[in-house]
C-alpha cells in the first residue's frame, strides 16, 4: 500500500444507508472493505426520515442498535374530508412498528456500525470517477475534501476487484461508466423542512390533497402527498413529494406549495411562523430501477444510484438496505468461486435477484404512478377510497409493501399474487 494508492477486497462509494449497510454486511463476513464518503459525519440528507416496518426489519437483520429511536404505530391518512388511522399490519414477516430517525443520526449510526464490523470508513473522500482496465471497473479515483466540501488538492486512487456505487441519486460513478437514468421510469421530487412542535404522536401522518394553480388559474390536484413525521426533541419532519406523471410537474414551485400547505395545515398540527428550524430543501426521488444495468463490468449499483425508490410511497431507505444485503451476499458468493468466469457469472445474478424480488412490485408502482397522474383518478381515489377502511388497510399493505411473505390472509396472498403477475421489465 502506498499513500496514493490503496487496495481492498471491495470499495463502496457513498456512506448513505445503502453503502453503509453493504459495507457492514461484507466487513462482518471478513472482507477488507473501503467505504468512501465525500461528506464528514454528522451530515444532513434531505429526507422524510420515515422508516416503515420493512426498513426496521432490515435494521434488525443488520444488528443496528435502535434503542431510544422514535417508534410509530402506523399511518394516519387525511383527504377528501376524511381521516383514517391505520396501524401497521400484524404479520410474522415484519415488526408491527415503524420508526422515524433524522438522517443525520441514522446515517452516522449506520456508518459507525459498518466501522464496528471492520469496514474502513474514509470521510472527506469525493470519488471523481472509475479506474478502468479493459472496460472493467477495478477501482476509483478520488479527491480529498475538507469538512466544508472544499478540495484539499490531494488526490488518491483506490483499487478493488469489485466496486459498489451507492453514491445516491446523481451517482457520478454510474454516469461515468455510461449508466444514465432511464426516462421510462417515474421520477419524483420531494421537499422537506424541520419544524418545532410540542405535539407527541405515534403515527406518521399523510395528507393526500396537495393543490397547485395551473397556467390558466385552474386548481390542480397533484399526484403525491404531504407528510408530517414526528421526531424526537420536539421536532417534526414536514414535507411533500410529487410524481412526474402530472402536467404540473416541473412547472410548480414545490417549496412554495409546501409553505402554503404548512400555513393552512388541515388537521391537528400547527406550525406557526417562526417554528421552522431551517430552510425547506428538496431533492429527486429516482423510482422503479431507473438506472440499469444494476451490475456490469465490476460495478454494482445499490440504492438511489440504481433508482430503487418505491413508486407507491417514495420510500427509498428500505430498498437501499435490501439491495445492500443482496449485493453483499452476491459479492461474497462470487469471491468463493475459483475462476474469473465463475465469479463474473455470480456477480451477474445481482440484477436478476433484485428483479425477481422487486421487479413486479415496482411495475405495479409504475402503473399506480401513471394512474394518479390524472387528477380525476386522484380525486376519485381520495373521495371514495378513504372512507373504506378494509380497502385502505389492504392498500397500506400494497403501498408499504408489507404482505406477509409466506402464508398469511387473503390480502397477503393477493398482494403477493399481484406483484408476481406483473411483468418485471
Ligand atoms: C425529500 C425527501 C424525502 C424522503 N423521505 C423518505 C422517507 O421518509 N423514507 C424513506 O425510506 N425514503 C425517503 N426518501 C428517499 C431516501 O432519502 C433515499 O432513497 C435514500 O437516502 C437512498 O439511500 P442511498 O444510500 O442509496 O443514497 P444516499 O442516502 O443519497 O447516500 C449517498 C451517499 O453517497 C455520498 N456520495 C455522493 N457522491 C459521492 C462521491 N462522488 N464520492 C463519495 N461519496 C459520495 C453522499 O454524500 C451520501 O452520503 C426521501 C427522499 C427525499 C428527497
Amino acid at each position: 500500500m502506498t499513500p496514493s494508492e490503496q487496495h481492498a477486497d471491495v470499495i463502496v462509494v457513498g456512506a448513505g444507508p445503502g453503502g453503509s449497510a453493504t459495507a457492514a454486511w461484507l466487513a462482518g463476513a471478513g472482507l477488507d472493505v473501503l467505504l468512501l464518503e465525500k461528506a464528514t459525519f454528522p451530515r444532513d440528507k434531505i429526507c422524510g426520515d420515515g422508516l416503515t416496518p420493512r426498513a426496521v426489519k432490515e435494521l434488525i437483520a443488520l444488528g443496528v442498535d435502535t434503542e431510544g429511536w422514535t417508534r410509530t404505530k402506523g399511518l394516519r391518512i387525511l383527504g377528501g374530508g376524511h381521516t383514517l388511522t391505520l396501524d401497521w399490519p400484524e404479520t410474522t414477516s415484519f415488526p408491527s412498528y415503524g420508526m422515524v430517525r433524522a438522517r443525520g443520526d441514522l446515517d452516522e449510526a449506520l456508518a459507525r456500525h459498518a466501522q464496528a464490523r471492520g469496514a474502513i470508513l474514509r470521510e472527506g473522500v469525493s470519488v471523481t470517477g472509475p479506474v478502468l482496465e479493459g472496460g472493467r471497473v477495478v477501482g476509483v479515483e478520488a479527491k480529498l475534501v475538507d469538512g466544508r466540501g472544499r478540495a484539499t488538492g490531494e488526490r488518491t486512487t483506490f483499487r478493488a476487484p469489485v466496486v459498489v456505487a451507492s453514491d445516491g441519486v446523481s451517482s457520478r460513478l454510474a454516469v461515468a461508466v455510461g449508466r444514465e437514468k432511464r426516462e421510462d421510469r417515474p421520477m419524483g421530487v420531494a421537499v422537506r423542512g424541520y419544524y418545532a412542535s410540542d405535539r407527541v404522536d405515534d403515527y406518521l401522518e399523510s395528507h393526500l390533497e396537495l393543490w397547485t394553480t395551473g397556467a390558466d388559474g385552474e386548481r390542480i390536484l397533484m399526484p403525491g402527498y404531504g407528510w408530517i413525521f414526528p421526531l424526537d426533541g420536539g421536532r417534526a419532519n414536514v414535507g411533500l413529494g410529487i410524481l412526474n406523471t402530472s402536467t404540473a410537474f416541473g412547472q410548480t414551485d414545490y417549496k412554495d406549495v409546501m409553505r402554503r400547505w404548512v400555513e393552512t395545515m388541515p388537521g391537528d398540527w400547527e406550525f406557526p411562523e417562526g417554528s421552522e428550524l431551517g430552510p425547506i430543501r428538496g431533492a429527486a426521488l429516482p423510482m422503479g430501477f431507473n438506472r440499469t444495468p444494476l451490475y456490469a463490468d465490476g460495478l454494482l449499483l445499490v440504492g438511489d444510484s440504481g433508482g430503487m425508490v418505491n413508486p407507491f410511497n417514495g420510500e427509498g431507505i428500505d430498498y437501499a438496505l435490501e439491495a445492500a444485503r443482496v449485493a453483499a451476499d452476491v459479492i461474497l458468493q462470487a469471491r468463493g468461486r475459483t475462476t474469473d468466469a465463475q465469479r463474473e457469472a455470480v456477480l451477474q445474478t445481482y440484477p436478476r435477484i433484485l428483479r425477481d424480488e422487486l421487479g413486479g412490485y415496482f411495475t405495479l408502482g409504475r402503473w399506480f404512478a401513471k394512474a394518479i397522474g390524472n387528477p380525476d383518478v386522484m380525486r376519485l381515489a381520495t373521495r371514495y377510497g378513504l372512507p373504506r377502511t378494509t380497502l385502505m388497510r389492504f392498500l397500506l399493505k400494497v403501498m408499504a409493501n408489507l404482505p406477509q411473505e409466506r402464508g398469511g390472509g387473503i390480502d397477503d396472498r393477493l398482494v403477493r399474487a399481484m406483484a408476481t403477475m406483473a411483468p418485471d421489465a
